[in-house]
């Protein structure tokens, strides 16, 4: 894939606002001279031999062939046959990490001007691995499954993480006073990964009292890694401490391949307006760079977005501004250095 420098990457444009704000990512891409060429493929839900609805053979054969894509938002159909979407891709691909960034932006307001915060969620497991059953009339049984391999490689992401973005401390986010064997067993997975980094600190602490010092001070942490359920609480309370879903970028880390996303969903009310704001998705993608090793490139077209959002002159509705998706994007195209 190599060969020639150029990167072929999968690109997911989604629904709703999907297809507009990777137009967006697309421009700023180009503009910048980004060395990638996108292999765009639908992932409309198709009926299979079994008669379920999934994803399209082409878009996973695709994601298996690039091993990294950027993707937008999925609309899951509400009804009989149909699995989500994001969960398919989620379980085909084997992404066991979902790590979200939450900085604070200039210009930006929020509660805190300070924050910078890694959430890195285990997300194949835990409470979420949808073991459920009715046992009698009105009790019901959910099964929360926690494995040594799972809490070991995410424990493992988040210390080769936390080094490779310089990154001084790791916090395991954990309830182990109270769910004894399953937290314990994923503190444990955590305790053994960090002997292996000392240059990384390690703490232990619990998810109550992350969630009282984070909305009090949240300068206290750094990275956080924590079990599925845990994460994807704690990760939609950071990104609101930085400004919201539309602004968050995302990445999920595979065995063979990662998927970056914007966090939040197709905004129908407002999709094919020209209204929607393309930032986590663009900042997904800067993500992507990284993860590709494009730095320079990743650093040019993140410094134009922070620099556009700061001077605060054209921005889109959700961030009180009256400009189209399409005005921001060219703003950010000519801040590129
Ligand atoms: P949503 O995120 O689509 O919308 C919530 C609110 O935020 C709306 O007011 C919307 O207009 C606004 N918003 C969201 N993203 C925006 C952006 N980039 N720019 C400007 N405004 C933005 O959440 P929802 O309404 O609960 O869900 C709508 C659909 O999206 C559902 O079908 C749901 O299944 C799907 N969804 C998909 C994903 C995903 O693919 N990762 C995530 C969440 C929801």
């Amino acid at each position: 894939a190599y060969s020639t420098g150029v990167r072929r990457v999968t690109l997911i444009p989604g629904h709703g606002i999907g297809p507009e704000i990777t137009v967006a990512v697309q421009k700023i891409f180009e503009a910048a001279k980004v060395p990638i060429e996108w292999d765009e493929v639908d992932v409309t839900a198709v009926r299979g031999p079994d008669g379920k609805f999934g994803i399209p053979q082409k878009a996973i054969d695709s994601v298996n062939t690039n091993k990294i894509g950027l993707k937008g938002p999925l609309m899951t159909p509400v009804g009989k046959g149909y699995r989500s979407l994001n969960l398919a891709l989620r379980k085909e691909f084997d992404l066991y990490a979902n790590v979200r960034p939450c900085k604070s932006l200039d210009g930006i307001k929020t509660l805190y001007d300070d924050v910078d915060v890694v959430t890195i969620r285990e997300n194949t497991e835990g409470e979420y691995s949808g073991i459920e059953h009715e046992i009698v009339d009105g009790v019901v049984q959910s099964i929360k499954l926690i494995t040594e391999e799972a809490s070991k490689r995410v424990a493992e992401f988040a210390f080769q993480f936390a080094t490779e973005n310089n990154r001084k401390k790791v916090t395991a986010v954990h309830k182990a006073n109270i769910m004894r064997m399953s937290d314990g067993l994923f503190l444990r997975c955590c305790r053994d990964v960090a002997t292996k980094y000392p240059d990384i600190k390690f703490e232990e602490r619990y998810l109550d009292t992350v969630c009282l010092n984070m909305v009090q001070d949240p300068s206290k942490f750094d990275v956080l890694v924590m079990p599925n359920l845990y994460g994807d609480i704690m990760s939609d309370m950071c990104s609101g401490l930085v400004g919201g879903l539309g602004l968050t970028p995302s990445g999920n880390i595979g065995k063979n391949g990662a998927l970056f996303e914007s966090v939040h969903g197709t905004a129908p009310s407002i999709a094919g307006h020209d209204k929607a704001n393309p930032t986590a998705l663009l900042l997904s993608g800067v993500m992507m760079l990284r993860h590709l090793q494009l730095y320079s490139f990743a650093d040019k077209i993140e410094s134009s977005c922070f620099k556009v959002l700061s001077e605060g002159r054209i921005l889109t509705e959700d961030l009180g501004g009256n400009s189209k998706c399409s005005e921001y994007t060219d703003e950010i195209i000519r801040n590129l250095e």
